[in-house]
């Protein structure tokens, strides 16, 4: 654009018809000549041009025949579908694998060189917890499982991204993954990302030992194991409050009843915006240079991450 408001400027400043068409051809020939070297440079601004990250979702078929069940689930499950589609929007530079499968018993979920793998152990798992007759009436069935899987998938593809984009750190990694995670479920998903946080904490409550918050003074005489304090995780409680404080911090008053049935103290209760745009800053200093904003909106209509990476 600023080339041809520069040729328009020359034709204009000619009076006499003969150097009328003179300026006119030479302003042509510097139109051509400006209009080609920008090609490329336009084709090169991602958020027009976008390269998708190559992010491929693989649910491996269970080696445990008493996995075939959430197999079966995890095919139906939007929420590895849509985590895959977040995490190419990304502009990466390699490709990443999210894969489900058998563990061999060994539960668990990691990121480790291009892939996340979430075994069918964990999933299984975190289904049963959703299950159980002790669950709280202010969390379903439903959002108990599809909060703990988008957690999980959202966790340790943050690895990937902070990995990948090589994204500086003042504190632990796990603490980064879950605040990008929390992030990103409450960019995504606005209007069902109560029902998902709520699945989120219920999930660390499960995590701390109890099943809804009026069991937790019951833990207060409890010693925690020492060695979970030199973890590389904050304790299952801390990251239920951080989770909490940052929807709290996205939209006080979708999140109010949560803050106020977590019984997290006012101090840090007041300062969860700031805790949230602390967050948002980051998300558009190190995230956003990264991310084809155009892809995510295609992706998810309704999210405010591009709002709240660009503003
Ligand atoms: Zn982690």
């Amino acid at each position: 654009m600023r080339g041809k408001t520069q040729v328009m400027g020359m034709v204009e400043s000619t009076s006499n018809g003969r150097e009328w068409r003179a300026a006119f051809v030479r302003a042509f020939a510097l139109m051509l000549a400006l209009a080609l070297p920008l090609t490329p440079a336009r084709a090169a601004e991602p958020a027009r041009n976008p390269v998708p990250a190559e992010v491929t979702l693989i649910h491996e078929p269970p080696t445990n025949p008493a996995h075939q069940a959430i197999h079966a689930r995890v095919l139906g499950d939007p929420t590895f579908e849509g985590a895959r589609r977040f995490f190419a929007s990304f502009r990466l530079k390699r490709p990443l694998v999210i894969r489900t499968r058998s563990c061999s018993g060994r539960g668990g979920a990691w990121y480790y060189e291009g892939a996340v793998t979430v075994c069918y152990e964990y999933l299984q798992n975190a289904v049963d917890n959703a299950r159980s007759d002790r669950r709280p009436d202010w969390v379903s069935e439903e959002d108990a499982i599809r909060g703990q899987f988008a957690d999980v998938l959202y966790h340790e593809g943050a690895h990937a991204l902070i990995e990948f984009l090589g994204i500086p750190l003042f504190s632990r990694e796990e603490d980064a993954a879950d605040t990008m995670a929390s992030f990103a479920i409450l960019a995504l998903f606005r209007q069902d990302a109560p029902a998902l946080i709520n699945g989120i904490v219920y999930s660390y409550l499960v995590d701390t030992g109890v099943k809804n918050f009026n069991e937790l003074p019951s833990l207060e005489s409890r010693t925690i194991a020492s060695r979970q304090y030199g973890g590389a995780h904050s304790t299952p409680l801390q990251r239920l409050f951080n989770v909490v404080c940052l929807a709290a911090g996205s939209d006080p008053a979708s999140y109010r009843a949560l803050v106020s049935r977590s019984d997290m103290p006012a101090w840090r209760a007041n300062g969860c915006e700031e805790e949230y745009k602390q967050v948002a800053h980051a998300v558009r200093t190190l995230l956003a240079p990264h991310l084809d904003r155009d892809a995510l909106q295609r992706q998810f209509p309704g999210a405010v991450w591009p709002e709240v990476a660009l503003r």
